[in-house]
């Protein structure tokens, strides 16, 4: 469900740098604001210059204080002043929800595939099944171009305690598509109840094209597409 036209005020709590190309803006958590792991928020800063903002799938989970979205370091004017934000600074969320079922369905088995910083959403969801000290088995493969993983320590550390989860680290700088593509399958532990794939659109549409082709449904397959980046 999309709520649009919001219009939530966002305390800024945190601007923290994770690794040397990302940043996670932490937000007070606004009361009564409900949503869960794999939704994304409109957000923009208090003097609206940026017509309704950007959007962000939170990378906190329902289960956190805080809100959190994460984002790599860029150079558009909007980043420039979301990569600088100071404790206390007003911004607001102006919609917010989920367009596609990109939520983890309980007692089923689940794929997720995470290209960069499409490892947001998973983060949501794999803290969530800590808190909740979930059983249900999930696959992670977590695409990266060098060995920068964003949030590799804590999802690790996580895993530890999630008897049915396996996180696979795969690097994609030196491998061609078809590379890609076999490597992936090959490390696809068995067929799936529900498929999920989250990053910049290139890898969304390349990865739903491997899965297709090898015979996944459509209907089991779920995305978060963050456009072109
Ligand atoms: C459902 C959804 C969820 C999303 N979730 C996330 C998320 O969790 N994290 C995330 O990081 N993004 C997410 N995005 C993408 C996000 O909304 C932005 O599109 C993305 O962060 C790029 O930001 P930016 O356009 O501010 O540009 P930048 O990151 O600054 O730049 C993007 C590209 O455009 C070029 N560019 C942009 N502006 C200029 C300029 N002024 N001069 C020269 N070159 C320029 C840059 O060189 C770069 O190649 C999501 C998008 C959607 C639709």
């Amino acid at each position: 469900m999309v709520h649009k036209d919001a219009q939530i005020e966002l305390t800024v709590k945190q601007l923290r740098q994770d690794q040397s190309e990302y940043k996670t803006v932490i937000f007070e958590r606004p009361v009564n604001f409900i949503y869960e792991a794999g939704d994304w928020i409109d957000v923009d800063f208090a003097d609206t210059s940026y017509r309704g903002g950007k959007t962000y799938t939170l990378s906190s989970s329902p289960s956190e204080g805080g809100l959190a979205i994460s984002f790599r370091v860029g150079v558009s004017p909007f980043k420039k002043k979301l990569q600088t934000v100071q404790a206390g600074e007003k911004m607001y969320i102006s919609a917010y929800g989920n367009d596609y079922g990109f939520h983890l369905k309980d007692n089923r088995t689940s794929v997720l595939i995470a290209g960069g910083i499409g490892i947001a959403p998973f983060r949501s969801m794999l803290k969530e099944m800590y808190d909740t000290r979930s059983n249900d088995e999930v696959q992670l493969m977590y695409l990266n171009k060098t060995q920068d993983f964003l949030f590799k320590q804590e999802l690790d550390d996580w895993r530890q305690r999630l008897p049915n989860v396996s996180i696979e680290y795969i690097m994609t700088q030196e491998l061609k598509r078809k590379e890609r593509k076999k490597l992936l399958l090959s490390l696809i532990k068995d067929a799936a109840h529900n498929y999920y794939i989250a990053g910049p659109r290139g890898m969304v549409q390349d990865t739903l094209s491997f899965l297709r082709e090898t015979g996944v449904a459509a209907k089991d397959i779920r995305i978060d597409d963050f456009g072109s980046y």
